[in-house]
C-alpha cells in the first residue's frame, strides 16, 4: 500500500472486507477503496436492494444478513481464502432517555453494534491470523462523550472502542492492526432513524438545512462530516501510513468533544 506519487494510501492487491456497506459511511468506503485500487471486496449489509444497487468497480462478493447473526458469519468465512482490510462499520442507532428506553430496543441496539461487531471482528482476525492485517472498527463520539437520549448507542459504542483495543494487544503478535475511528457527526441517513431529527428537519425546512444547522451548532469547525471525509480516513488508518498505530481512536468530529 504505497502512497508514493499519491497522497492517497492505494490498495492494489488487496482484499477488504465492509460490513454496512450498503449506505453512509460504508458505501463510501466501498467507493474509495475501488477507486485506489482494491482488488476484491466482501460487502455485508442487511438491507439487500442497496447492497446490489452498490456499484463496486472491481471484484466484488455481496452477503447479504444481519451482522448479528452468527450463520451468516459462517458464510462470510467460507468465502474468503485472504483477507487483508476489514472496515467494521455495520450499526444502528436510538434516541430514547432511559426511563422510556424498552429492554427490546436496548437489545435491538446492542445486537448490531456488539454481537455483530465481535463476530465480524472474530471472523477477520481469523482469516488474518496467517499473514496480517490491518482492521478499523466504527465507534463513535457517543462513545466518549456522553449525550441524553444515547444510553444504548453510547454504552455499545464504548464498548466497540474496548473492543477495538483488546484486539489490537491480541493481533499484534500476528501482525493483524486494530484501530477504531470515533466520528461526530456525518451526514448519513443514520439521522432518519432518530425521532428528534424529524423535529429539526421540520424546524429548518429540509433535512439538509437540518443537517448544516446541527453542524454549526454543535461542533467548533461549524460542520458535520461527509461520509466520503470519514473514508478516507479510515483508509489511512488500514494504510502502511499507519503501520506503526494500532489500539488507537480517531476521533472525526470538527471538535465536538472537546
Ligand atoms: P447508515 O444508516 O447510512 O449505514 C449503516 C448501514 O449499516 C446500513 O446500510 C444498514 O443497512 C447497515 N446495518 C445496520 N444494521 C445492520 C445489521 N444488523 N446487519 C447488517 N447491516 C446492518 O449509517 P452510517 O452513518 O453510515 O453508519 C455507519 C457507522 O457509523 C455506524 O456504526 C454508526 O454508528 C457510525 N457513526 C455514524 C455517525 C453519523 O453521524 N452518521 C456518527 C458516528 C458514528
Amino acid at each position: 500500500m504505497s502512497s508514493e506519487g499519491n497522497s492517497m494510501p492505494r490498495f492494489e492487491g488487496k482484499t477488504a472486507l465492509i460490513t454496512g456497506a450498503a449506505s453512509g459511511i460504508g458505501a463510501a468506503c466501498a467507493r474509495h477503496l475501488c477507486a485506489q485500487g482494491v482488488s476484491r471486496l466482501i460487502l455485508v449489509d442487511k438491507d439487500e436492494r442497496a447492497l446490489a444497487a452498490l456499484c463496486a468497480d472491481c471484484e466484488t462478493l455481496r452477503h447479504h444478513g444481519d451482522v448479528a447473526d452468527p450463520d451468516l458469519w459462517g458464510e462470510v468465512a467460507a468465502g474468503i481464502d485472504r483477507l487483508d482490510c476489514a472496515i467494521l462499520n455495520a450499526g444502528r442507532a436510538d434516541s430514547a432517555p432511559i426511563v422510556d428506553l424498552d429492554l427490546a430496543d436496548w437489545r435491538n441496539v446492542l445486537s448490531t453494534n456488539l454481537d455483530g461487531m465481535f463476530l465480524s471482528l472474530r471472523c477477520a482476525m481469523r482469516a488474518m491470523r496467517a499473514a496480517g492485517g490491518s482492521i478499523v472498527l466504527t465507534a463513535s463520539v457517543s462513545g466518549i462523550k456522553a449525550e441524553p437520549g444515547t444510553a444504548a448507542y453510547g454504552a455499545s459504542k464504548a464498548g466497540v472502542i474496548q473492543l477495538a483495543k483488546v484486539a489490537a494487544r491480541e493481533g499484534a503478535a500476528r501482525a493483524i492492526r486494530v484501530n477504531a475511528i470515533a466520528p461526530g457527526g456525518v451526514d448519513t441517513p443514520i439521522w432518519d432513524q432518530v425521532p428528534m431529527f424529524d423535529d429539526f428537519v421540520k424546524q429548518h425546512g429540509s433535512r439538509a438545512a437540518a443537517i448544516a444547522a446541527m453542524g454549526e451548532v454543535a461542533t467548533p469547525l461549524g460542520r458535520f462530516a461527509r461520509s466520503e471525509e470519514i473514508a478516507e480516513q479510515i483508509a489511512f488508518l488500514l494504510s502502511d501510513a499507519a503501520a506503526t498505530i494500532t489500539g488507537a481512536v480517531l476521533v472525526s468530529d470538527g471538535g465536538y468533544s472537546l
